[in-house]
C-alpha cells in the first residue's frame, strides 16, 4: 500500500484544510483509477479560425487530441466562460484596445476582444472535437473580476476551481495538458499542475501559441520546473511503434 496523494499538494492542502492524511487508494490494487488524465484545454470555437479570438493553425490540432484520447481512461475537458461584463474584455474598458495591457485590481491584464461568453456560439466547444469520453468539463474565467487562464485556479491564485480534488479523487498523478491557447491557458494549466504535485506534459503537436516567441520563453521555465514536453506521430507503415518522447 501506498499514497498515492502528489506530496506537495497534500502539504499544501493540509495547512490550508487541516485534514488527516491517510492512505487513499490501494495504487497496487488492479482497480481502473486513472493514474493520467487528458486535460483538453478551452477547445472552443473563438479560438478557432473564424473565431473573435483565433489562434492560428488551431484547428489543425482537432484530430491530434481526438487521437490521443485513446491512451487515457480519464479525460478532462474545460471552457473559458465569461459574463458578458468580463472585465478582461477590451469593450468593457473605454478607451482601450485589445492586447492593450492594464491594471486589474493589482494583476496584470491583457485585453482581449470578447470571447466564449457563457451560452454563446462562440463558448461551445467545436463540433469537430470529439467528446464523448469527457467525464469532467470545468469552466473558468466565470468572475467578471478576473482572469483565469488556468484549469486549476484563477489568475490570482485566489479560488480553485476544485480540479485538482477532482484529480486526485481519481487517483491522478500525471496530466498530459494540450488545447488551446498554448502560451496561456495551456501553459497556465500545466505550471499549476506540476506545483501541485502532479507529473505534467504539454502535447505539442495537441496545441497552438499566439505568440509563439513568448511560449518559447515560457517553455523553458515549464521545462526548469520539471515539466516534459511530448509529441505524437504516427505509426510507420511498417507497425513500429512511431510515438515520440
Ligand atoms: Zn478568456
Amino acid at each position: 500500500m501506498s499514497n498515492i496523494f502528489p506530496p506537495p499538494l497534500v502539504r499544501r492542502l493540509k495547512e490550508e484544510y487541516d485534514f488527516e492524511e491517510s492512505l487513499y487508494f490501494d495504487t497496487d490494487s488492479t482497480n481502473d483509477q486513472a493514474k493520467k488524465a487528458l486535460i483538453i484545454v478551452d477547445m472552443q470555437n473563438d479560438f478557432l479560425p473564424r473565431g473573435s479570438l483565433a489562434v492560428a493553425g488551431g484547428d489543425e490540432v482537432l484530430p491530434v487530441v481526438n487521437k490521443i484520447q485513446s491512451e487515457f481512461n480519464l479525460i478532462v475537458a474545460t471552457q473559458d466562460w465569461h459574463p458578458v461584463d468580463h472585465a478582461s474584455f477590451a469593450s468593457n474598458h473605454a478607451g482601450k484596445n485589445a492586447m492593450d495591457i492594464i491594471d486589474l485590481d493589482g494583476l496584470q491584464q491583457i485585453l482581449w476582444p470578447d470571447h466564449c461568453v457563457q451560452g454563446s456560439k462562440g463558448a461551445e466547444f467545436s463540433v469537430d472535437l470529439e467528446t464523448h469520453r469527457i467525464e469532467l468539463i470545468v469552466r473558468k474565467g466565470t468572475n467578471k473580476r478576473i482572469d483565469s487562464y488556468s484549469a486549476f485556479f484563477d489568475n490570482g491564485h485566489k479560488k480553485s476551481t476544485g480540479l485538482a480534488g477532482y484529480l486526485i479523487e481519481r487517483g491522478v498523478q500525471q496530466v498530459t495538458v494540450c488545447g488551446l491557447a498554448a502560451d496561456f491557458c495551456v501553459y497556465y494549466t500545466a505550471m499549476d499542475a506540476l506545483e501541485l504535485g502532479f507529473q505534467a506534459e504539454i502535447l505539442l503537436d495537441g496545441t497552438r501559441a499566439i505568440d509563439p516567441d513568448g511560449f518559447e520563453k515560457k517553455i523553458q521555465l515549464f521545462k526548469k520546473k520539471g515539466g516534459k514536453l511530448i509529441s505524437k506521430k504516427e505509426r510507420s507503415p511498417n507497425g513500429e511503434n512511431g510515438d515520440l518522447y
